[in-house]
């Protein structure tokens, strides 16, 4: 009944590889410290880049988290803009401010990369988004007009491919076109979305990834590896290794002759052998058994929309995308009722709904019946549901969906409307 979040999931695979790993304890720093953990790492990587269609002329790296991804990616963007900032660093030196463009729904990883690479959180400017919670274009190109005029630097745009409130996707030919005809670094955030790239229905969602420069997938997200195991993939992954190749004299004969160290790849020395539970869990899943998976996530979110759509007191917030569903409680007052994307109407009872459907979460939760969580889109507080366990069937959702109706009405009948 945890339906909160991305509803990350184990399985009995990738269980069983997470008890195979630890005991092997082995460190995939380097190929001759382990070279089985290294080279199963090059084979998921090349599998996952198969499945979602990208192209091979990117080649990828195992991290742990797609926030260490992104600013892996910003890092290799920041170098390209500014040469020499790996030696040199950014102060005391006669650079324009750098900025990096993503619109207002992506994930707080790009401002965190923004910080942690000297940057700076006000050099993320937020672009608009559609009325279906997209990047719009054109105010991207405005931003980045009007930040050339002041002076600025250009330095990346971040699309995103399944935003974390409404897995929306943005669309990233236009973005890319931008990037192309700016300079700039296109790395696309495919966390949650990148790996429905691999369901037939979904496969527009990579329209434009070979013209980006990176993209991270979250196979812990979406393709059902236990936390944590993210894919950074680069095109021409060389300019990332330029960035964080670093061999002290104590690591000099254990990198002679080998073709791949992962540790070149990052900021990190030792490595956890991840790539065996992927192997153990896609092995045992297959490709077909993964979309299989995938699909029936996309059948029950639409499922459950209807629902929501058949209840005259609820209302969908924005368009349900892959497992991604986000509706609001309206109560009997239909008057709130108004289409997705539109503006914030000036009721005064707005302010008692956003606090009706917070409460109807915190309820919810507080009932240990099952776990929801809320977001704020426009303005208004609405409440969310994302699929992702693969142990989730059509009767989990079912009794969800009755635990919603009856604590939103028990709510509203108390006076909280
Ligand atoms: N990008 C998006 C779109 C996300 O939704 C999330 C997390 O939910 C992240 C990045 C960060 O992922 P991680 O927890 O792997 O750093």
């Amino acid at each position: 009944m945890f339906l909160g979040y991305f509803g990350w999931t184990s399985t009995a695979p990738g269980i069983l590889g997470e008890i195979l790993t630890a005991p092997l304890n082995v460190n995939a720093m380097t190929w001759r410290t382990c070279p089985a953990a290294t080279e199963l790492e090059t084979v998921v990587i090349d599998w996952l880049r198969q499945w979602v269609g990208l192209s091979d002329d990117f080649g990828g790296v195992v991290y742990d988290t797609a926030s260490v991804g992104i600013m892996h990616a910003l890092a290799t963007a920041r170098e390209e803009a500014a040469p020499s900032t790996r030696i040199l660093g950014l102060a005391n030196r006669d650079l324009p401010r750098l900025r990096i463009y993503t619109s207002d729904q992506a994930h707080s990883g790009v401002d965190k990369a923004a910080i942690a690479l000297g940057i700076g959180e006000e050099n993320v400017v937020r672009v608009s988004s559609d009325d279906q919670f997209r990047m719009d274009v054109n105010s991207l190109g405005h931003n980045v007009v009007q930040d050339r005029q002041k002076g600025f630097h250009p330095m990346a745009a971040v699309a995103t491919v399944g935003t974390t409130s409404t897995a929306s996707v943005d669309p990233v030919p236009e973005i890319a076109k931008i990037c192309r005809d700016e300079k700039m670094w296109l790395h696309i955030d495919g966390a949650y979305g990148g790996g429905f790239a691999m369901v037939p229905e979904y496969e527009s969602v990579r329209q434009g990834w070979d013209l980006a420069d990176s993209i991270v997938i979250n196979p812990h997200k979406t393709v059902f590896v236990p936390l944590d195991f993210s894919v950074l993939y680069v095109r021409g992954l060389e300019r990332l290794r330029r960035v964080f190749t670093l061999v002290p004299e104590y690591l000099r004969g254990d990198t002679l002759e080998a073709e791949k160290n992962y540790m070149d790849y990052g900021i990190q020395l030792g490595r956890r052998f991840r790539a065996l539970k992927a192997w153990v869990i896609w092995r045992s899943l297959g490709r077909d058994g993964i979309v299989a998976r995938l699909k029936e996530q996309i059948r029950l979110a639409n499922l459950l929309a209807s629902w929501i759509q058949g209840d005259d007191r609820f209302e969908l917030a924005a368009p349900v995308s892959m497992g991604v569903i986000c509706f609001r409680f309206l109560g009997r007052d239909a008057a709130l009722r108004h289409p997705i994307g539109a503006a914030r109407r000036p009721y005064q009872k707005q302010n008692h709904l956003d606090e009706l459907n917070s409460q109807i979460v915190e309820r919810i939760n507080a009932s240990g019946r099952a776990y929801l969580t809320h977001t704020k889109l426009r303005g208004q507080t609405v409440m969310r549901i994302g699929l992702g366990n693969i142990l989730t069937t059509e009767e989990h959702l079912h009794t969800a969906w009755e635990i919603i109706r009856e604590t939103a009405k028990a709510l509203s009948i108390s006076g909280a409307q």
